[in-house]
């Protein structure tokens, strides 16, 4: 999308095409702001128009430059996101090796940085000393949710421009201008507003997230086996660390889930604030079953269970932790469905 065509955050686009008009661009930039502002799109923009071969302060998208950039060909974008929960030291080396490099065609190389607020102490210090020493030849662009998580000496040597998020319709609209049936464009609509640990996600992976977690779900109630299930996700796994990865993502994904189902025991079945409406059918079976304080009780122990995943806690007693937390009744009155 061009600076022309995408909406929202002015004030931002108008302060990055002047830095281009003016030749005068920041070696370092945060762009900070909550999941659905569009930042990585812009970030994405500013490389184009960087490099446009039609125009100088925003993106024709049918230049060879541009059209290289969109489908992430461009050999002078480096694009990288934490490899699982955090960035690690070697990515960060590598980094700083092709820092110390001149670019190979354009006159910048712009390396982005998805969510570099997940940035442990040793990755974080290697980059630090790559942004003391800038080159003139080398654009870095944090992308972050969390800002105050990026450490205040990376942070004091970056220009940040803090965005704000768009309203659902524009978003809405967006989707489906991109293509996605109505349905498809209101989901992702509602999760690039309240869904943001799974802004790392593309459609499809969603989707398949969204399978898995309303099929354990659904799991519980019918009393079938979750050990199998996760064994099963195991095996799929490459390693621990990915299976770690989305078996966090997958807990996110079920409390997702029950902040619809306690949105149904509250203010009903049709409110328009339940986000996973297109699976109102399988919540609503889950809602009949249990009580408010059930589903608390749930919420609470999943996160209890995202911390020990931070935690690196050995990964049997986990697997353990999480099918006990999620079959046992933990309300006081059980009249639901395992009493
Ligand atoms: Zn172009």
């Amino acid at each position: 999308m061009s600076f022309e065509k995408i909406p929202g955050n002015e004030k931002i686009k108008n302060q990055l095409r002047s830095y281009l008009r003016l030749n005068k661009i920041p070696n370092s930039m945060i762009f900070s702001g909550p999941a659905g502002c569009l930042k990585y799109e812009f970030a994405r923009t500013f490389v184009k128009a960087l490099n446009c071969l039609n125009l100088e302060d925003d993106s024709c998208d049918c230049c060879q430059n541009c059209l290289q950039i969109d489908t992430e060909n461009f050999i002078d974008l480096i694009s990288i996101k934490p490899d699982g929960q955090q960035y690690r030291k070697y990515q960060i080396d590598q980094l700083n090796d092709l820092a110390r490099m001149m670019p190979s065609i354009s006159k910048f190389r712009v390396f982005i940085l998805q969510q570099a607020h997940q940035m442990n102490e040793s990755a974080a210090n290697a980059f630090l000393k790559t942004l003391e020493e800038p080159s003139l030849r080398n654009i870095f662009i944090l992308l972050s949710e969390n800002v105050a998580m990026i450490i205040p000496t990376i942070r004091s040597r970056c220009y940040h421009l803090r965005f704000t998020t768009l309203p659902y319709q524009i978003l809405y609209q967006n989707f489906l201008l991109a293509k996605y049936n109505p349905q498809e464009a209101r989901i992702l609509a509602l999760y690039q507003i309240y869904g943001e640990n799974f802004s790392l996600l593309n459609f499809k992976q969603l989707v398949t997230l969204r399978k898995n977690a309303i099929s354990f779900l659904n799991a519980i109630f019918s009393r079938q086996s979750l050990d199998d299930r996760l064994l099963e996700l195991y095996d799929r796994s490459a390693n621990r660390e990915q299976f770690l990865e989305y078996f966090m993502a997958l807990v996110q994904m079920i409390i997702f889930f029950l902040r619809d189902i306690l949105i149904m025991k509250i203010n009903g079945a049709n409110s328009n604030t339940i986000i996973n409406f297109d699976l109102s059918d399988d919540l609503l079976k889950i809602a009949k079953n249990v009580n408010i304080s059930w589903v608390l009780s749930k919420i609470s122990s999943l996160n209890q269970i995202l911390e020990y995943c931070q935690k690196n806690m050995n990964l049997r007693r986990l697997m353990l932790q999480f099918i006990t937390s999620l079959i046992s009744l933990g309300a006081e009155d059980g009249t639901y469905f395992f009493s």
